[in-house]
């Protein structure tokens, strides 16, 4: 019984920025027994069935834009006699569609890692039962990926996870929902040990997965502080001094590795975070921004955030700590209008923002958003390819439409237009060159264009295009960056490197004054 490990997706790229996670940590929960699981990235190269026997383990991670390659994976290799079973965030809400639409035998819902060897031996004992419940795993659970199984040549940065949940609730959000509001940090011992494997295998730039990288802000100690009972204020700052120490470590790893996350802009004000970021070599963040106006920032939960002028201070904030923000901004939101466009992408030129994504407002399942659209689409009748709008990841992609929540001042054709236009400024040859003055050399400066290059190929015109032949085009020009792009971000492998040791004197707590 051979186990397969199957990243769906419609596009290959040959070369991948980012690991897919998921992939090396089921991997690490595969026991010994069934031999090293075959991983298919299908964002790298097409699953192949003839790999594919009778009696085999066939499991799929699925979210929703990649659910519909996945059930065809899964028939695929239900026809060649192989057990299925799907995991991941969608097939968690939507179990049954995995099972009708995806062949699957079974199926796993929440974190996959404890659950998976006992799924297997159901497999190799009779068959698997339709459901298991993974739930929500404390973190010290967390499975480290198998690294050693990682393809030679092939990612740009590894990718570890150091906290899953964040106490945040956005309404465009599933994050918060499915991984749940408290946070779960691992212990940094684990965290360095992932990461000088992947710096003995040469990767030196890692992606810390995480859902939130700063899940106590100085507010909620302060708002802790105030109370009478000082547990939960006691809770806060043990998390918080386990950022701490988990940064103090970073530093201590090789100085040619740098680090990017996910955070939220509220670290902005708390400078001895940013410090700490900094001295860790967290050199980039993604920013959700969302909107730059804070009607824009209230009807989706997000009031923490800043906008206006406080906005521009806020990022700028970033860039004195010597972290470059990707920012991400949401475009179809119902307080947007025709001039909401260009005010966007200002604010993001004037805010020296390195990277920006500018998505289309998509309900996604398993977000209030979702729910509130669900609820009122309930006697919509309209389908496509025998699909209703609320089960939109189910029509072909060249069928599919970009926006499905009705705006009151614009046509979805008007907000596609509009967010196609501000990627083509933000990422003309003009801007991007003017945006690259950030690296300190000219080699940095053609590093940064050609990566700025990819990332829209990859992302903007693959996800915003109507016509196939602007998708075929831009993934053929993907392909061709990402291979030279791959050369900038590794380095000579480091075998011998050993984890560097929690020094006695390290700061374990950091409180607010
Ligand atoms: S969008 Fe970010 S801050 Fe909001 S709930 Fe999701 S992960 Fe948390």
């Amino acid at each position: 019984m051979r186990v397969h490990l199957v990243n769906p997706s419609d596009l290959a790229f040959g070369v991948g920025v980012i690991t897919p996670r998921w992939l090396y940590v089921i991997a690490g929960a595969t026991p010994e027994r069934y031999g090293d699981p075959l991983i298919v990235d299908e964002t790298l190269e097409p699953f192949d069935p003839d790999r594919v026997q009778p009696g085999d383990v066939v499991g799929i991670g699925v979210h929703t834009f990649n659910s519909l390659r996945g059930y065809e994976v899964g028939r695929i290799a239900r026809d060649r006699g192989a057990t299925v079973v799907f995991g991941g965030v969608h097939a968690s809400l939507y179990p049954d569609e995995a099972r009708e639409l995806g062949g699957a035998h079974a199926v796993v819902k929440g974190d996959g890692d404890v659950v998976w060897p006992g799924v297997l031996a159901d497999c190799a004992n009779g068959g698997p039962r339709e459901l298991y419940e993974g739930g929500r795993i404390e973190a010290d659970q967390f499975v480290p990926a198998r690294w050693d199984l990682i393809p030679p040549d092939r990612y740009m940065w590894g990718s570890v996870q150091t906290v899953r949940g964040c106490p945040k609730h956005c309404s465009f959000c599933s994050v918060w929902r499915s991984d749940g509001q408290r946070p779960r940090q691992r212990a940094s011992d684990r965290v360095i040990q992932e990461l000088v494997e992947l710096r003995r295998m040469g990767y030196r730039f890692v992606v810390l997965a995480d859902d939130n990288f700063y899940p106590v802000t100085l507010r909620d100690l302060k708002v802790a502080d105030r109370k009478a009972d000082k547990s939960r204020l006691h809770e806060l700052e043990a998390i918080r001094a386990e950022r701490f120490e988990l940064m103090a470590r970073l530093a201590e790893l090789p100085k040619d590795m740098f680090f990017f996350t996910q955070i939220t802009m509220e670290v902005a004000d708390d400078p001895q975070f940013m410090d700490a970021m900094r001295a860790a070599r967290i050199r980039g963040a993604l920013v959700g921004i969302e909107s730059v106006t804070a009607e824009g920032l209230k009807a989706v939960y997000k009031n923490f955030n800043s906008s206006g002028d406080d906005l521009v201070r806020v990022l700028r904030t970033f860039r004195r700590h010597g972290l470059h923000v990707l920012g991400s901004f949401i475009f179809g939101l119902p307080t947007d209008r025709p001039d909401t466009f260009d005010a966007t992408v200002e604010l993001a030129e004037r805010a020296d923002i390195a990277f920006a994504q500018f998505v289309m407002l998509s309900p996604l399942p398993g977000t209030l958003d979702f729910l509130a659209w669900e609820e009122a689409m309930a006697g919509d009748s309209r389908r496509i390819a025998g699909q209703p709008l609320t089960r939109y990841w189910l029509i072909p992609q060249h069928l599919r439409p970009k926006l499905y929540i009705p705006h009151p001042a614009m046509s979805p054709e008007e907000i596609r237009e509009r967010t196609q236009r501000v990627w083509d400024r933000f990422y003309s040859l003009r801007s991007i060159w003017e945006r690259s003055r950030v690296t300190p050399n000219l080699g940095f400066r053609l590093a940064f264009v050609l990566i700025s290059k990819l990332y829209r190929q990859m992302y903007a015109n693959t996800g915003i295009a109507t016509d196939s032949a602007r998708v075929s085009r831009s993934t053929r020009m993907a392909r061709w960056l990402a291979a030279p792009c791959r050369r900038l971000f590794v380095a000579r492998p480091m075998p011998d490197l050993e984890a560097p040791k929690l020094r006695a004197e390290q700061p374990l707590l950091h409180k607010c004054d």
